[in-house]
């Protein structure tokens, strides 16, 4: 019986974390947790297209402003992929808040506040699909 669950998911290193020089110890401890990255650019998006990244919250009262920072200064996307990527990743980014991050993950280690979090990740594999073709779709 064939029990492997190999996904990818979407991951990105965001504006804060990426001007503070903290892609390649991000990026190792994706590693150390057996996550390979099969696809990674260093880029700067327009504000519109995080605001069509961020679609899902566009509702929120802090959809202008996050998608205001997302676009405010590089930064570092990836592809992941692992056995079950989307749930690890989730678990390894930690909370969104970085106040209520587990020690050890991402957030808790790197965040600065619930906006200046570090790391953005896929919340499921449907969603992984379309975020990583929306940076990676040729
Ligand atoms: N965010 C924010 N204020 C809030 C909630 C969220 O600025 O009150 C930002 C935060 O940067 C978060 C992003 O919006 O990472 C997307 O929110 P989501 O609830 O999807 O959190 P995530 O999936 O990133 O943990
Ligand atoms: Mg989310």
């Amino acid at each position: 019986m064939n029990m492997s669950n190999t996904e990818q998911t979407l991951s990105i290193i965001k504006p804060d974390a990426v001007e503070r020089n903290l892609d390649n110890e991000i990026k190792e401890m994706f590693k150390n947790k057996g996550f390979s990255i099969v696809k990674e650019k260093k880029i700067q998006i327009e504000k519109s297209e995080a605001e069509k990244f961020y679609k899902v919250h566009e509702t929120k009262p802090f959809y202008n402003d996050l998608c205001a920072y997302l676009s405010s200064g590089p930064i570092v996307v990836m592809t992941l992929e692992k056995e079950n990527a989307v749930l690890g990743n989730r678990e390894l980014m930690g909370a969104t808040n970085p106040n209520d991050a587990e020690e050890g993950t991402i957030r808790k280690r790197y965040g600065i506040s619930i906006d200046k979090n570090s790391v953005h990740g896929s919340d499921s594999v449907e969603n992984a699909k379309i975020e990583i073709d929306f940076f990676f779709k040729d």
